[in-house]
């Protein structure tokens, strides 16, 4: 029976941690999301960013600007938070509506205060092993991987899916704990041959269910990052998770990855707030 690795009880962990930290500090790091339009999925995740952050004694707003906000609109928002120093993290809520550029979004967030970590400075950052901020998800999966108790080094560890947002820089995250990193994407040829491999196996692909248990090594670590919605209207992940009990280990969804991408974005703020403010 695969142990079950709780991101929700972990992430509870972690940002009790980052609260016992920030109130030692004598300010409180500040975070605003920027939302643009109604995208109702942002929506809730953009309250419960909030929340969290609240919680853990950050200053955290939400700026939630019009669907008609132009290009240059948002680029001047943007510009105005880079310059207000008692923000410390910015992160420009996706998707954005389509009259706007993603890439010219991103690329506006002054790199100290990217706590989405997807400013590609910190992208190269991160490709060249040099410090910098990573991107929640993959910083999360880090933790949970952590606390399985897998052993990294050495290990053959399959990513599959290479966004810019979970799978690139998750395989950098596992290269740099010495894993044997291989990526798999759609163009990839046998992928059940590829995951038959894997000691440590992260799934980010958004496809229901995809991974079946005879492409899971017995004894792997099985992380998954899918958010998938049902038919029926309930969430599962890219792993089937009931055929995947010879796992050593597995994240549930909803429960896993999800609450630990949040505890993340709170550790990068935290970390920005102090790398700014000189090692407060
Ligand atoms: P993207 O759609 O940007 O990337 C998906 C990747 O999966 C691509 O690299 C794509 O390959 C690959 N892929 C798609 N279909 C197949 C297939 N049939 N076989 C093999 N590879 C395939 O998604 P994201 O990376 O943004 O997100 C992935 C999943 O993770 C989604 O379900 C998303 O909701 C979830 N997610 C969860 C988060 C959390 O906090 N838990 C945070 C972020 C994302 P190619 O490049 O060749 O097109």
């Amino acid at each position: 029976m695969a142990a079950l690795l709780d991101g929700k009880a972990l992430a509870a962990r972690v940002r009790a941690g980052l609260a016992q930290r920030v109130a030692t500090l004598g300010f409180r790091p500040g975070l605003v999301v920027v939302r643009v339009g109604e995208d109702p999925a942002s929506g809730v995740y953009v309250r419960n960013k909030d929340r969290a952050a609240q919680e853990a004694g950050f200053a955290s707003r939400t700026l939630h600007l019009p669907a008609a906000t132009t290009e240059a609109e948002l680029l001047f928002t943007i510009a105005a938070l880079n310059a207000d120093g008692a923000v410390d993290g910015i992160l420009v809520q996706l998707p954005l509506p389509p009259h706007i550029a993603t890439e010219k979004a991103i690329g506006a967030v002054d790199p100290a205060k990217d706590v989405d970590g997807f400013h590609p400075l910190n992208a190269g950052r991160l490709a060249s092993g040099l410090p910098g901020l990573v991107p929640c998800t993959p910083r999360g999966v880090m933790h949970l991987l952590a606390e399985s108790g897998a052993r990294l080094r050495g290990a053959r560890a399959l990513v599959l899916g290479r966004s810019q947002i979970v799978g690139r820089p998750m395989a950098q995250l596992l290269l740099g704990a010495d894993c044997t990193v291989t990526i798999a994407h759609s163009r990839t040829d046998d992928l059940g041959a590829e995951c038959r491999r894997a000691d440590i196996l992260v799934a980010a692909v958004g496809r229901a269910e995809m991974v079946k248990g005879g492409w899971i090594k017995p004894g792997a670590v099985v992380i998954d990052v899918g958010i998938n919605r049902r038919a029926d209207g309930t969430l599962c992940g890219d792993v089937a998770f009931g055929e995947a009990q010879h796992a050593a280990a597995i994240t549930p969804v909803p429960g896993g990855v999800g609450p630990m991408t949040i505890a993340c974005l709170l550790e990068n703020t935290l970390d920005a707030a102090i790398a700014r403010r000189g090692g407060a």
